[in-house]
C-alpha cells in the first residue's frame, strides 16, 4: 500500500517535471528564442537542444541494420584493427562529423545536460544487441583535479541520464582516474596512445564490478585507446564483459 503511493507519488512528480519542461520549453522559446548553431534558424522543441530539427534530420544516425565491425562499431565489415583493444563491443549513435551530433557533444562539454532527443538515440543504441546485455553502467572517470577545474564530467552527465532510463545502476566510485595523462601528442600512434593511457585507470571496488557486464559511457570514441584502457582494468577486476556506449565515435579506427 505504502509502496504504490510511493509509487503513485512518483509517477505523480513526473507528470509534473514533463508538464513543466512543456512550460519551460514555450516560454524560452517565446523569451529567448534558441537560434540553432547550425543552421540559424529557431529550434522549437528543448528535445532537440543546441540544433534544430530540420538539421538533426540531415544528420545520418547508424541504422538498426548497419553494417558495423561487431567489436568497434566502425561502418563497414570487421575492421581488423580493433584486434588489441580490450573492450567487448563498442557502438555510438553515429559518426562525431555529422553537424547536430557534434555540436551537442562539444556543448555538453560546456553544460552538463543530454538533450532528450540524443537521450532517446543513446537508448536505441543500448537496447540493441549486444549492449543490451548491460547490467551496470559505469562513465570514464576524469582525474579528480581535472573534475574540480572542469566542475563535472561529461561522461558521467550521459551515463546518469541513461541509468535513469533503463532503470541499471549508476556506479561513478568503482573505476578511477590515477593519472593525469589525457592529451595525446601530436603524432603519436596508435601504440603510444595506447601505451599514454595503459594503467592510468584502477578499479577501487572490485566486489561491485565483478561477473557484471559493463555498460563503459564516454562522450566520444577517437581511436578506442581510453576506452580500452578502462575495459582492461575492469576486466583485470573480474568483469564479465565491457561494453562501450558513446555519442560520436571517429569514422576509421
Ligand atoms: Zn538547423
Ligand atoms: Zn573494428
Amino acid at each position: 500500500m505504502v509502496f504504490s503511493h510511493k509509487k503513485a507519488q512518483k509517477a505523480h512528480r513526473m507528470n509534473l517535471t514533463r508538464a513543466a519542461e512543456n512550460f519551460f520549453d514555450a516560454v524560452l522559446t517565446l523569451a529567448y528564442p534558441q537560434v540553432c548553431v547550425i543552421c540559424s534558424r529557431s529550434v522549437e522543441q528543448r528535445r532537440f537542444g543546441v540544433a534544430c530539427e530540420a538539421c538533426w534530420k540531415e544528420t545520418r544516425i547508424f541504422a538498426d541494420d548497419e553494417e558495423i565491425c561487431w567489436k568497434c562499431g566502425v561502418p563497414g565489415p570487421a575492421c581488423g584493427r580493433c584486434a588489441e583493444l580490450a573492450f567487448t563491443a563498442a557502438r555510438a549513435v553515429a559518426i562525431y562529423d555529422d553537424g547536430a551530433l557534434r555540436e551537442s557533444v562539444l556543448l555538453l562539454k560546456r553544460q552538463p545536460y543530454v538533450p532528450q532527443h540524443i537521450e532517446s538515440l543513446l537508448i536505441a543504441v543500448v537496447r540493441r544487441a549486444p549492449l543490451s546485455l548491460s547490467t551496470r553502467v559505469v562513465p570514464v572517470p576524469l582525474h579528480p583535479k581535472r573534475l574540480r577545474t572542469r566542475g563535472f564530467n561529461q561522461a558521467s552527465i550521459i551515463a546518469r541520464s541513461v541509468s535513469n532510463v533503463l532503470k541499471l545502476p549508476l556506479d561513478e566510485v568503482s573505476l578511477v582516474r590515477v593519472s593525469t595523462t589525457e592529451k595525446y601528442r601530436a603524432g603519436m600512434d596508435a601504440k603510444g596512445r595506447r601505451d599514454t593511457v595503459a594503467g592510468a585507470f584502477q578499479v577501487t571496488h572490485p566486489r561491485l564490478v565483478a561477473g557484471e557486464n559493463i555498460l563503459l559511457v564516454d562522450d566520444v570514441f577517437t581511436t578506442g585507446a581510453t576506452v580500452s584502457a578502462c575495459a582492461e582494468t575492469l576486466l583485470n577486476a573480474g568483469a564479465n564483459g565491457v561494453f562501450v556506449l558513446t555519442i560520436g565515435r571517429a569514422g576509421a579506427t
